[in-house]
C-alpha cells in the first residue's frame, strides 16, 4: 500500500551483542486471526492499521530487512540456576523508535529445550489484559500490542487454540541477560552488554557501572513498591523475569490480591510460596544481588572493593522501597504529608486481621473521608479497631477526591479474568473486550460496571493460576 510506508526496524541488540542473538524465524501460522489490538499503543509507535498485518504480528512475514533473533539469557528459577534459558518460544523482531517489538508463542527456537515453542490463547490474553491494567494504573510495564490466534492447536493438559502475543518493551534486557554474559567469562561481552543497557535506559550513568547498578536498584525498588500498592502478585520473579529497565515483564501466573494477606500465592507451581505477595521486595533484592555478582568485574579491579560497592548499592534498595511505598500510601490515604509509621502499620494489621478486600477498601475509605463511614466499617466483623484508626486518620484531613484519583475501582478481578479467558478460548471474545474496557480506565466509576468492582463471590473458591 503506497499510503503505508514500509516499516523499518533497527537491531541495536543484535548488532551490539551478536553472541546473545540467534537469528531465527517464526513458525508458520496456518490460519491467523487477530483477536485484540491496542490501537493507542500502535499509534504511539506510529503504526497504522495497514501495517498491523497478521504477518507482522505473528512474525511469519517480518518487515523486509528485519532480522528476528532469539535472545540468550540465563537465570535463577525458584532459586536454582539455569545457565541457558533464552527465548525458547519468543523472538525479538527488532526495535521501533528505540523500543523492542517482540513475539511470544512464535515457535521453537534453539533455546526451546523440551518445550513446543507455542503459547495458548488464554495465557497470552491474560498477559494482554493484565499488562494493560498495570499500564493504566501508571505502573511501568511491557505493553501488549496484539494477540493473534494462529489457527494451530496446541497440546497442554488439554488441546487449546494457539496464539502469538506481540509485545513492546523498553528492552528485553533481564537480570538473566547479565548472568549469561558473566558466565561466558568474556569480559568484553559483559561490558558491551552493560554499555548497551546504559545507553538505552540510564544514559546519565555512562562509563560508571556502579551508578548503572544503583539506577537499576532504584528503578526496581520503585516498581515493586507500586506492585505492592495495588496488590499485584507477579507470581514468577525468577531473575530471567526481571528487567534492567524497571518495567514489569513476563506475565505468567500473576494475579491481584483480594483478601489482604502477605502469604498470598496464586501460582500453581509456587508451592513453597517463594513469590508470595509479601515476599516480593525481598525477592527483588535477592535478584539484584545476582545482578551485582554478574557486574562485579566492572565495578572494580579488586574483588573486595567491588563487593563493598555492590553491597552499598544493594543496601539502598530498602530506603528506596520505603520512600516509594510511603509516598504511595500517603496518596492512597489522601494525605498531603507523610503519615507516621504507626498509622500505616496499624492499618496493615487491621486489613490483614480482617482479610479485607484490598482494592475496594480504599474506595470505601474515600467515602469515609466524605463522612460516609458505614461502607468501610461494614468490611470489618468488629469495626472498633477500624473506628479508632479512622479517627486518627480523619484528624489529618484526607482529600477524598485525590484518593479517588489514585485508588482504582477496577482491577482485573481473578474470577472475571478466568471467565473472560474461558469464553475467549471457546471463541467468544465479548467478555474479554468488556474486561479490557473496564481495567483500562481504572479510576472513574462508570454505570453498568458494578460487577467489575467486586471481589470474587465466595463460591469462586481458592484461586490458582497456571502458566
Ligand atoms: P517463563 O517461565 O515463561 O519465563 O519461561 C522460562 C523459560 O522457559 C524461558 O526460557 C522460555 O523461553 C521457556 N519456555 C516457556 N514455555 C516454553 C515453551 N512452550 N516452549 C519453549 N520454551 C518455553
Ligand atoms: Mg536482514
Ligand atoms: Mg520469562
Amino acid at each position: 500500500d503506497v499510503t503505508s510506508p514500509a516499516l523499518t526496524l533497527t537491531h541495536r541488540f543484535a548488532d551490539a551483542l551478536p553472541e546473545m542473538a540467534v537469528p531465527w524465524q517464526a513458525e508458520d501460522a496456518p490460519a491467523p486471526r487477530l483477536l485484540v489490538v491496542d490501537l493507542e499503543l500502535a499509534a504511539e509507535l506510529g503504526l497504522d492499521a495497514e501495517q498491523l498485518t497478521v504477518g507482522l504480528l505473528t512474525g511469519t512475514e517480518p518487515p523486509s530487512g528485519a532480522t528476528p533473533v532469539a535472545q540468550a539469557y540465563a537465570g535463577h528459577q525458584f532459586g536454582g540456576y539455569s545457565p541457558r534459558l533464552g527465548d525458547g518460544r519468543a523472538l525479538l523482531l527488532g526495535e521501533i523508535d528505540g523500543r523492542d517489538l517482540h513475539l511470544k508463542g512464535s515457535g521453537r527456537t534453539p533455546f526451546a529445550r523440551g518445550g513446543d515453542g507455542l503459547a495458548a490463547v488464554g495465557p497470552m490474553l491474560r498477559e494482554y489484559v493484565i499488562s494493560r491494567a498495570l499500564h493504566a494504573l501508571g505502573i511501568p510495564t511491557t505493553r501488549s500490542l496484539a494477540v493473534t490466534a494462529t489457527g494451530r492447536t496446541i497440546r497442554r493438559e488439554e488441546l487449546l487454540p494457539g496464539a502469538v502475543l506481540a509485545r513492546v518493551a523498553a528492552s528485553h534486557l533481564r537480570v538473566g541477560s547479565f548472568q549469561f554474559a558473566r558466565a561466558t567469562d568474556d569480559l568484553d561481552l559483559l561490558k558491551r552488554l552493560a554499555d548497551h543497557a546504559i545507553s538505552r535506559h540510564y544514559p546519565a550513568a555512562e562509563g560508571d557501572y556502579v551508578a548503572f547498578f544503583d539506577a537499576v536498584v532504584a528503578a526496581q525498588a520503585a516498581l515493586i513498591a507500586q506492585w505492592m500498592l495495588v496488590g499485584f502478585v507477579h507470581g514468577v520473579m525468577n531473575t530471567d523475569n526481571m528487567t534492567i529497565s524497571g518495567e514489569t515483564i513476563d506475565y505468567g501466573p500473576c494475579a491481584f490480591m483480594e483478601a489482604v494477606d502477605p502469604a498470598t500465592v496464586y501460582s500453581s507451581i509456587d508451592t513453597a510460596g517463594r513469590y508470595a505477595y509479601g515476599n516480593q521486595p525481598g525477592i527483588a533484592q535477592w535478584n539484584l544481588a545476582r545482578l551485582a555478582e554478574s557486574l562485579l568485574p566492572l565495578f572494580h579491579d579488586e574483588q573486595e572493593q567491588a563487593v563493598t560497592l555492590a553491597v552499598a548499592s544493594l543496601e539502598r534498595f530498602g530506603p528506596h522501597f520505603d520512600t516509594a511505598w510511603t509516598a504511595g500510601m500517603r496518596a492512597k490515604l489522601g494525605l498531603t504529608t507523610d503519615p507516621d509509621r504507626p498509622l500505616l502499620d496499624d492499618l496493615a494489621t487491621l486489613l490483614r486481621a480482617a482479610r479485607v478486600d484490598y482494592t475496594s477498601f480504599f474506595r470505601t475509605l474515600s467515602a469515609a473521608a466524605r463522612g460516609e463511614t458505614e461502607p468501610a466499617r461494614a468490611l470489618f466483623l468488629d469495626p472498633s479497631g477500624f473506628d479508632s484508626w479512622a479517627e486518627r486518620w480523619l484528624s489529618l484531613a484526607p482529600d477524598a477526591d485525590a484518593m479517588d484519583r489514585v485508588n482504582p475501582v477496577y482491577i482485573p478481578r481473578n474470577h472475571l479474568v478466568e471467565e473472560a479467558l474461558a469464553a475467549a478460548t471457546a471463541g467468544d471474545l465479548e467478555p474479554f473486550h468488556r474486561l479490557v474496557e473496564a481495567v483500562s480506565d481504572p479510576y472513574q466509576e462508570r454505570p453498568g460496571l458494578a460487577r467489575y468492582a467486586e471481589p470474587a463471590p465466595g463460591d469462586f473458591g481458592p484461586y490458582q493460576t497456571f502458566c
